[in-house]
């Protein structure tokens, strides 16, 4: 056996059957982190067998979601639906092993007995003699063409295995009923094609969802019946939304693709699945990808149920807004401003080192690259609004803001630079001469700039919003003072 060949193998198997959850990207962040830190192979498997459902709109999805996260894939896609053949011959295989026998039971029998137990309140299972038919009546059956099923025959014992997370799990066999792994239409059932195709891909470690729980022992008995040596198993926890129920549409976005139109940074949302369900021992939370791919173990992953909080992913995102490089943030901001119809990306280039510096300004109050673009208005527009409240509050007395704002117009206008350090200057000495707090120029002037009562600092805002545009605000904002007062 060559090196290459003791490589871990993982995988990530979604059904295409919508967009990619959080829940499938977590289990995907975890198995791509366990190929990255233990020089593994990452393998993107699409579970496409169930044609009614799968989509190639979810698909798609499917693979912007990854790409969109970073976490690509080391060989090519597998789809399900292109191995049913071989499905169909491991079917077969066991089948004349002595491993599994065809049910020739009609589905409508199936269906009166299963109705039959659930009215006595009864779980119904396969009771295997009714299968059981001598080698003539098996041969009269398939001369007369009818269709079988292909059941598992689940042998006595019990079946365990040592789960990464959860140690030893066990189910005794008898619990498990003859399932079928190929059905009389010929398609596989779900635990048949999971294995024949992870018996194909090489998978030497099989990480999902709790959920899947009772899949594996039936799973693991066909890797034994197949020949096969199974995989290890790891089973990581569910995802439950802050009230502790299984998080859903009513818990807000739940689709990967909504956080990238929610303007968030896909580092911060990697930094936020790794969270859910593993941990990394110590209080580190914010880590970038090298630094999670290093301090990835499987130790830490944790068996009991996550919590999705919105408000950690926003912190999480505010916390990347503010380590983002601007080179790197600057890009995911400038399609964001040119959507609001704010700018546009040859106006940005054209000031590039503004549009960083002001980004750099705007990114202080932001969680989101949509609290940035709420901010950008009053540096791409020449008129801003008044927030009705800022109004109440900063210029209660109209004729003596409107003085003051003149006054601190005058002194703007008189400098011979544009600079905050000059302004600051200027503005302080105002406040002198008028026996006036600073705070007094400062807060009649935020509204005159940005309209509100917050804002960055006032002298970033004054040269962020530039010097034409600063005066005629203050302009502005006397003129609607004084016919403010004197319509009063
Ligand atoms: N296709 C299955 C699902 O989306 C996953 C199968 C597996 O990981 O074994 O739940």
């Amino acid at each position: 056996m060559s090196s290459a060949d003791l490589r871990p193998r993982v995988r990530f198997a979604p059904s295409p059957t919508g967009s990619l959850h959080v829940g499938g990207a977590r289990t995907a962040l975890f198995n791509w982190l366990y190929a990255r830190k233990y020089n593994g192979v990452f393998l993107l498997r699409v579970e496409d067998t169930d044609r009614a459902r799968s989509t190639d709109e979810s698909t798609r999805a499917i693979f912007d979601g990854l790409e969109w996260l970073g976490l690509t894939w080391d060989e090519e896609v597998v789809y399900q639906g292109a191995n049913v053949a071989r499905h169909y011959a491991d079917a077969h295989r066991l089948l004349e092993t002595g491993a599994a026998y065809r049910d020739f039971t009609p589905a409508s029998e199936i269906e009166r007995l299963r109705a039959e137990a659930e009215a006595r309140g009864d779980a119904f299972r396969f009771d295997r003699s009714m299968a059981m038919l001598s080698d003539a009546e098996t041969a009269a059956k398939l001369a007369a063409g009818e269709p079988y099923a292909i059941r598992f025959m689940v042998p006595d014992g019990v079946t365990e295995w040592h789960d990464l997370v959860h140690e030893r799990i066990a189910f005794p066999n008898k619990d498990i009923e003859d399932f079928v792994i190929l059905r009389s239409d010929g398609t596989p059932v779900y635990n048949l094609a999971v294995v024949s195709d992870d018996i194909d891909m090489r998978i030497t470690l099989v990480m999902r969802g709790d959920d899947h729980i009772s899949n594996t022992p039936k799973q693991i008995l066909l890797y034994r019946a197949l020949g096969a040596t199974e995989p290890q198993f790891g089973h990581v926890p569910m995802i439950l939304g802050a009230d502790g129920k299984k998080l859903s549409k009513r818990h807000g976005a739940t689709a990967v693709g909504d956080y990238q139109y929610l303007g968030l940074l896909p580092g911060a949302m990697v930094n936020f699945l790794a969270l859910l369900g593993w941990s990394t021992g110590d209080d580190t939370e914010v880590m970038t990808l090298p630094e999670l791919i290093a301090k990835f173990d499987t130790h830490g992953l944790q068996k009991k149920a996550a919590i999705f909080d919105t408000k950690k992913l926003e912190w999480m995102n505010g916390q990347y807004l503010a380590l983002t490089a601007l080179d790197a943030l600057a890009p995911v901001v400038a399609p964001a401003l040119v959507k609001a119809g704010l700018t546009t990306a040859e106006a940005l280039d054209a000031r590039r080192e503004w549009f960083h510096g002001l980004l750099d300004l705007l990114r202080i109050r932001s969680r989101t690259i949509d609290d940035i673009v709420r901010q950008a208005p009053p540096y791409f527009q020449p008129t801003v609004e008044y927030d009705p409240e800022a109004v109440t509050k900063q210029w209660r007395d109209a004729k003596a803001a409107a003085e003051i704002l003149a006054a601190t117009r005058e002194r703007l206008a008189a400098l011979p630079v544009w600079e905050p350090v000059a302004m600051e200057e200027a503005l302080r000495h105002l406040a002198e001469e008028l026996s006036i707090s600073g705070g007094k120029i400062f807060q009649p002037l935020r509204v005159a700039l940005v309209g509100l009562t917050v804002s960055p600092g006032i002298f970033d805002v004054l040269q962020y919003v530039g010097r034409e545009w600063s005066l005629a605000r203050l302009d502005a904002a006397v003129a609607y003072l004084t016919a403010d007062s004197s319509a009063a």
